[in-house]
């Protein structure tokens, strides 16, 4: 079932203040809050999504899925991970990362700078300590990111990029060019893109199992090849 109110206050999470372009809070427009998990994918396969690297597949690894934990600072994936090697395509530095479905660019950094390995290496010792990942350190691990709003509380997430598309605001259709991958943020530097759905104040697949969320992420998303 899909409730609809009128919401003053902001739908979108996290902190980001070496943003430039991001938008918190103070959102007057009408939000459409969606009930249950199962309102919430049928939502999102209603946009008819691609994936946001082009001809690839969610990754074979299952270390790459959301909900696989992450020891090093007792938490877990919240996202997806696209690598070389494990999504049916080649993926490197610079590799354009697509809006999966039409939406509304909330977040754009384009003043991101990267933190320093030794701070990077402190935040991780203290949320190993404290037993969970902060949602500061969340934000700060995912490097350079570009949020995309589509309605029903549902956000993506595109993180660890090495760019972001020249003048990108407003409103993107599915497929536009968001940035590229990258891999800021992170300690390798390994480009790959991190890429994550947010309803509300849950990531996707949190608390499911790898084959359960390729099964659903089979169902709900559109195979679509560009630039074939
Ligand atoms: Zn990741």
């Amino acid at each position: 079932m899909i409730l609809v109110f009128i919401s003053c206050s902001s739908n979108v999470r996290g902190t980001g203040n070496n943003t430039e372009d991001q938008e918190k809070g103070n959102r007057s427009d009408v939000v459409e809050e969606v009930k249950s998990l199962e309102d919430y994918i049928l939502a999102l396969k209603n946009l008819k999504p691609m994936l946001p690297i082009a001809n690839s597949h969610v990754a074979t690894f299952d270390g790459q899925l959301p909900n696989a934990p992450r020891k090093y600072r007792n938490g877990y994936h919240e996202g997806f991970d696209f690598y070389d090697g494990f999504c049916g395509v080649e993926i490197e530095n610079g590799t354009p990362v697509l809006a999966i479905a039409d939406g509304k660019v909330i977040r754009t950094d384009t003043l991101y700078v990267e933190i320093e390995p030794e701070k990077r290496s402190v935040l991780l010792e203290k949320a190993k300590e404290r037993g969970f990942t902060p949602a500061a350190t969340l934000d700060i691990l995912r490097g350079r990111q570009v949020w995309i709003d589509h309605g029903n509380r549902i956000v993506t997430r595109y993180c660890h990029l090495s760019g972001i598309q020249h003048g990108l605001k407003g409103s993107v259709l599915k497929g536009d060019t968001l940035g590229l991958v990258g891999g800021s943020g992170t300690k390798s530097k390994t480009p790959h893109l991190h890429f994550e759905i947010y309803f509300a104040d849950d990531f996707f697949g949190k608390g499911m199992k790898p084959d359960e969320i390729r099964v659903l992420m089979d169902e709900i998303f559109v195979p679509l090849t560009v630039n074939e």
